[in-house]
């Protein structure tokens, strides 16, 4: 997106969507597909299904920044990345609906400590570096189907364990295809 710089009418910036995930692997990413698919199959669900390879957990969304603001992001990110962020795993148990945004979400029963850690660590670093960030509670959820409209959710007979191993650096940006999500950088968990 361009905009024009305030109080220079001349000069253009680029601004990115950007934000902080974890993508699953290729097995959790066709379980997770398969859900979506299974609500619509099973007529309990009517909406939009997430393309499988947008299927994603936002760890911390930053939001519109000036393109010049990559390089500190990913700075933020090359400082954190040797502390306390340690490899975790993500178990997925339950399939549920937001009716107020209309989202169907898989998320999980007990947070992990080291996703925790993670956004906590992510979050301060980058408050400490200028980004202002909104102060909503964390609610982990991996959106499986927009503008869904639902009868009811089938319990999952047993959980889907994403095994967290990196998190990125994410631009995000609207097509009339939807959105299109493009990696900016990536960073190891300690193993
Ligand atoms: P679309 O907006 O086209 O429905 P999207 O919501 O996936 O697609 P973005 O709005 O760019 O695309 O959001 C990217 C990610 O950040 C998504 O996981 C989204 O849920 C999350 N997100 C967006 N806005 C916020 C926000 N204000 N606070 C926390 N997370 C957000
Ligand atoms: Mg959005």
């Amino acid at each position: 997106m361009m905009r024009t710089t305030e109080g220079n009418p001349g000069i253009k910036t680029e601004t990115l969507r950007v934000f902080f995930a974890i993508w699953p692997d290729d097995g959790v990413r066709k379980q997770l597909a398969g859900l979506a698919e299974q609500l619509r199959e099973a007529a309990l669900c009517s909406g939009r299904e997430t393309k499988a390879e947008n299927i994603h957990l936002t760890l911390v969304f930053v939001g519109e920044v000036d393109a010049s603001k990559l390089g500190a992001l990913c700075r933020v990110a090359d400082e954190i990345k040797d502390s306390s962020a340690c490899a975790f795993d993500f178990a997925l148990e339950k399939i549920r609906h937001w009716k107020r945004n209309r989202i169907v979400y898989a998320s999980t029963v007990e947070i992990p400590q080291g996703l925790i850690n993670l956004v906590s660590t992510l979050t301060d670093a980058l408050s400490a570096a200028g980004f202002s960030l909104e102060q909503r509670a964390y609610k982990p959820h991996v959106t499986l189907m927009r503008d869904a409209l639902c009868q009811s959710l089938p319990e999952l007979a047993e959980p889907i364990t994403w095994r967290v191993r990196e998190w990125m650096l994410v631009k995000s940006e609207q097509t009339g295809d939807g959105p299109v999500y493009t990696p900016m950088g990536r960073w190891p968990l300690k193993s």
